[in-house]
């Protein structure tokens, strides 16, 4: 074991605050990071605060942080895919069982046994408390992390771990591409990074955002067109005419606005809020015939295969470094909605000691 300098969230209603904990020895298959920058994900204040009621007292003092990259400063002697010096990133899970149809499947974040989630989460010995990024090292299995291009901003790549991923995997598995009208509920972490994906997968992309001021960020990032939700008359104009929707949106709230905007066949996936969603209306999905589904993450092939598609047509986070002090702070901007559009904790701002 060695000591790690972090900070962590003591109990659900506490700031976070300095902890210095253990991890595990390099183990024969495992990799030691040495972490350079970690992401804000708004999950990790959902957790740090037991929003989701999935934080048992014994998960706590809780280090958040599941978009983490930095430098490989050792290896295990059966370790294949990565060597010392190399960059290398972790996002939401640190193991899964890797035998069940899901992890067969590559489907990790499915798995119907139990994943270890990089924190609030344990071990396969289900025992194990898992802590996550905002701290200075961590220690993987191999298959749980992902090689980075020396070409990318490394800053900007950290949200690609949870925000990257999240966003990619529906825009692929609903095959979205060119010919096809795909909207974007919320420009948050997820929502900047969805609207980045799918214009590059060549869809025309809407921005459907709560906030007029974000109307000009969102055409930078590549939308086609800006759709304002708390605009009734706007909204009814853009009914029926979209194939997909991503909604990103972070707590509960009223879905049938959105599913109003679906055409005949078409799918809206949510990835944002987990707590339950105010009344649908039943009839509006039946007529006609409209889809909601859910996503989460994505497994560690795929989380691979979105890497290398952002450095093969150069997509990274618009991000804005922090401080890990600054972290409470931080925090309060995430909920006051005051985020362009990923927080990222610059590590070598740890306090040491
Ligand atoms: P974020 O940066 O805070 O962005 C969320 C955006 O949603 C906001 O910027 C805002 O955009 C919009 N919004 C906020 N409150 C709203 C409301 N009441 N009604 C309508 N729109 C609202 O959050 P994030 O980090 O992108 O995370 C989004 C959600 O995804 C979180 O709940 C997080 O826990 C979840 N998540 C899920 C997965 C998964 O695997 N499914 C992975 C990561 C995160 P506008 O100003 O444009 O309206
Ligand atoms: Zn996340
Ligand atoms: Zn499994």
């Amino acid at each position: 074991m060695f000591e790690v300098h972090g900070f962590a969230a003591k109990d659900a209603t506490s700031d976070l605050v300095p902890y210095t904990f253990s991890r595990r020895d390099v183990g024969a298959s495992d990799i030691h990071i040495e972490i350079l920058y970690s992401g804000i994900c708004h999950s990790d204040l959902h957790q740090a605060r037991n929003d989701w009621g999935n934080a048992p007292a014994e998960n706590f003092p809780m280090v958040p942080g599941h978009e983490i990259v930095g430098r490989v400063v050792a290896v295990g002697p059966n370790v294949k895919k990565f060597k010392v010096g190399d960059l290398a990133g972790v996002g939401c899970m640190v193991d899964s069982c890797r035998e069940c149809e899901s992890c067969k499947r590559d489907l990790e974040q499915y798995c119907q046994v139990h994943t270890s989630f990089t924190y609030n989460g344990t071990e396969q010995d289900r025992k194990t408390v898992t802590q996550g990024g905002y701290s200075t090292a961590i220690v993987v299995e191999e298959r749980f992390a992902v090689k980075i291009s020396e070409k990318l901003d490394l800053k900007a790549v950290a949200p690609l771990l949870c925000a990257g991923i999240t966003t990619y995997s529906p825009l692929r598995h609903w095959k979205v591409g060119p010919g096809q009208k795909v909207g974007v509920i919320g420009l948050g972490g997820l929502g900047h990074m969805g609207v980045k994906f799918a214009k590059a997968m060549g869809a025309h992309v809407t921005m459907i955002t709560t906030s007029p001021s974000k109307g000009d960020d969102a055409k930078k990032l590549g939308a086609d067109a800006v759709l304002i939700s708390t605009d009734a008359e706007a909204m009814q104009k853009a009914a029926s005419s979209f194939d997909f929707l991503l909604n990103t949106v972070p707590v509960s709230h009223d879905i049938n606005p959105y599913t109003s905007l679906l055409k005949l066949d078409g799918t809206m996936v949510l990835v944002g809020a987990l707590t339950p969603l105010d009344g649908v209306i039943g009839g509006s999905l039946m007529l006609p015939r409209r889809t909601i589904a859910g996503s989460a993450i994505g497994g560690m092939a795929e989380t691979q295969e979105m890497m290398d598609f952002c450095a093969e047509h150069n997509i990274v986070s618009d991000i804005e470094l922090v401080d890990m002090a600054s972290i409470n702070e931080t925090y309060k901007r995430l909920v006051k909605n005051d985020v362009r559009y990923r927080f990222v904790i610059d590590m070598a701002t740890m306090p040491k000691g």
